[in-house]
């Protein structure tokens, strides 16, 4: 199987026009060629936050603080997610799979609220579909255990010490919220030295000082942050000193669509666009562990094929720059996963 266009490679996502050859599922080379196609091909998206179970209640709570939406255990989704079957919340969660899926995204890594049945729930939606769940559980040790990790919801909310531990001991992934309402959980949260932290908006340079030093990637959620009104995380501070990631965190307050992520990360930030396509690719995958969002020969074949004649697109000067911050769901030609 060939898919041919300009296709950007490798790390720092180079233009060029050719022909990406799959075998087996794995990128085996690119040809450089002249191919007459007006595609952009580009890795498929990693989007490295998600709570898709409030994928139930979409625009729900308007105008609610950020503890009155999502704080446990009675913040308006968890009471939501207690009083709705279980056969919706799968069918829900499915629905959104398949969105993630038509939009481009090959793997996401999911904070599983629920406990044990609620990390089942999870790969019970994702049963049948490409899409990769990298699920952490939460509220206990048995849903880390059945789980790709645990996701802490963040170190005010109780001491995750055994828990951090656990989870190391079983070789799984540790992630937690902090930095989201104020700084005043940023330090205990790194004292975890946790895989991976989420949110950052308050960070301080102190704590900058510290991702540096221990090399934490960060993951960023900036539409989240408007929505819950709590800020601007430091986009550019933290990319300067660690990995830095795209996710869309709550179904409830934004759509799993990383094309708009990438959107306002990249006017919010004024970075290279290639640094904002990383953390949409690359930088997820990096830290969920996973053999995808980059096209090169060994790796995953999971690409993006887009338009780049569509009434969107046509007549973009840099392929890059327009895959960042303007393509989006109509553009898409095909979705290999
Ligand atoms: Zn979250």
């Amino acid at each position: 199987m060939n898919i041919e266009g300009t296709v950007l490679v490798g790390p720092d996502f180079e233009p060029v026009e050719g022909r990406v050859l799959i075998e087996d599922g794995t990128i085996q080379e690119i040809e450089e060629t002249e191919t007459g196609s007006d595609s952009i091909v580009l890795p498929a998206f990693v989007n490295a936050h998600t709570h898709l179970g409030d994928s139930i209640a979409k625009e729900a709570g308007a105008g609610l603080s950020l503890d009155e939406l999502v704080a446990p255990p009675d913040g308006l989704k968890h009471r939501l997610l207690r009083s709705t079957p279980r056969e919706t919340k799968i069918k829900a969660m499915g629905r959104s799979l398949q969105f993630m899926e038509q939009t481009g995204t090959a793997a996401f890594i999911e904070f599983r609220e629920g406990d044990v049945d609620g990390v089942e729930m999870m790969y019970e939606a994702a049963k049948h579909r490409e899409i990769d769940p990298v699920i952490l559980g939460r509220e206990s040790e048995a849903a880390m255990q059945r789980a790709d990790g645990f996701g802490a919801s963040g170190a005010r909310d109780g001491d995750f010490d055994q828990l951090r531990n656990a989870t190391r001991r079983a070789g799984k992934l540790f992630g937690i919220h902090t930095g989201e309402r104020d700084p005043t959980d940023i330090h205990p949260a790194l004292d975890l030295s946790p895989d991976f932290i989420v949110h950052m908006v308050h960070a301080e340079s102190l704590h900058l000082e510290r991702v540096a030093d221990m090399h934490v990637p960060v993951v960023i959620c900036p539409r989240s942050n408007l929505v819950t009104n709590v800020g601007v995380p430091p986009i550019r501070e933290l990319a300067k000193r660690t990995t830095v990631a795209l996710g869309t965190d709550n179904a409830m307050t934004n759509s799993p669509s990383m094309f708009r992520e990438m959107e306002f990360a990249a006017k919010l930030s004024d970075l290279p666009d290639e640094e904002i396509l990383a953390m949409a690719t690359r930088n997820g995958a990096e830290i969920a562990g996973l053999n995808c969002g980059l096209i090169e020969p060994g790796r995953d074949a999971k690409l993006l094929e887009l338009d780049g004649d569509s009434d969107n697109l046509c007549y973009a000067k840099d392929p890059v720059r327009a895959v960042v911050r303007r393509a989006g769901h109509s553009d898409i030609k095909r979705v290999i996963l």
